[in-house]
């Protein structure tokens, strides 16, 4: 009699149908299972571990040229250059690789950006690469102290990335004395400043004024007010090689001439230089 027949004339329940043929299923299963070899070894997964320690890529330091000395003098002056690098730049250091002087410049990250290999040819030619900002905006770098070191690392980082150093010498956008912070968050400069000494990080800010930050001046202005005020002891000067800077560059050349017919010496800032700080004031 076939199968349905059977069934269906002894009233067998579906369901005990279905679990017979389960069980005939696992039964087959299990008996291949049994007969398939086993591996000799387990396999052991490679463990990963939250503390593993990455090696991040470490670009080669660029090596110095055995020029532009700094020679550490009673009359010492310190060139340096705010809101670089620019097309300007290699102008300057063409000027300063003719005079032998060493002189301090106090990049900005969106500028890096542009001129990196402006960058290597200050760390090339034994001139100090130090840090200004990344952005150099006030609204963003003085609205907390989070922005204010985000952007630092930003900058550094950009930095070590070019050159293989990571600078600690550094100059506030505005100065320390700065009157604009404090419109976004007042105390920070104090709070700031205060940090970043204890935590060997060197802030520069300046004892001569070449005022060449104001709009459309001359060369000779430039020159007259910058040598007009150098004493002896450390002259810190400002200047400014951004794009709108050109009377800077055509002026510098000059200052240097003076200075050195006059018994200066020119250094550039290291972390021994001693600190210009102005007031803070906010
Ligand atoms: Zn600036």
């Amino acid at each position: 009699m076939p199968i349905k027949k059977y069934i269906k004339k002894n009233k067998i329940p579906i369901i005990i149908i279905f679990f017979l043929t389960l069980n005939i299923i696992l039964f087959i299963t299990y008996l291949i299972k049994l007969n398939t070899p086993k591996p000799k070894f387990k396999q052991i997964k490679p463990k990963v571990t939250f503390n593993q320690k990455i090696n991040y890529y470490k670009p080669k330091t660029i090596k110095k040229d055995n020029i532009n000395p700094s020679v550490i003098s009673e009359k010492t002056i310190y060139l340096t250059f705010d809101d670089g690098p620019s097309y300007l730049t290699d102008t300057i250091l063409d000027i300063l690789k003719k005079e032998n002087v060493p002189a301090t410049f106090f990049v900005i990250g969106t500028q890096i950006d542009k001129y990196a290999n402006t960058i290597k040819r200050m760390q090339k030619e034994n001139h100090t690469i130090a840090l200004h900002s990344n952005t150099h905006n006030y609204s963003y770098i003085y609205a907390n102290e989070e922005n204010y070191y985000n952007d630092l690392n930003q900058i550094r980082n950009k930095v070590f990335q070019i050159v293989g150093i990571k600078p600690r010498i550094i100059r506030f956008p505005g100065g320390s004395s700065n009157t604009v912070s404090k419109k976004y968050n007042q105390g920070i400069m104090s709070r700031i400043t205060n940090n970043l000494t204890e935590n060997s990080f060197y802030y520069f800010d300046w004892n001569i004024d070449s005022t060449d930050a104001s709009g459309n001046i001359s060369q000779d202005v430039i020159y007259q007010n910058t040598v007009n005020k150098i004493h002896s002891g450390t002259n810190i000067i400002l200047m400014h090689d951004a794009a709108t800077k050109k009377t800077t560059a055509l002026a510098l050349e000059n200052i240097i001439k003076y200075a050195k017919e006059n018994g200066y010496t020119f250094a550039k800032i290291t972390k021994n230089t001693p600190q210009i700080h102005h007031h803070i004031n906010n």
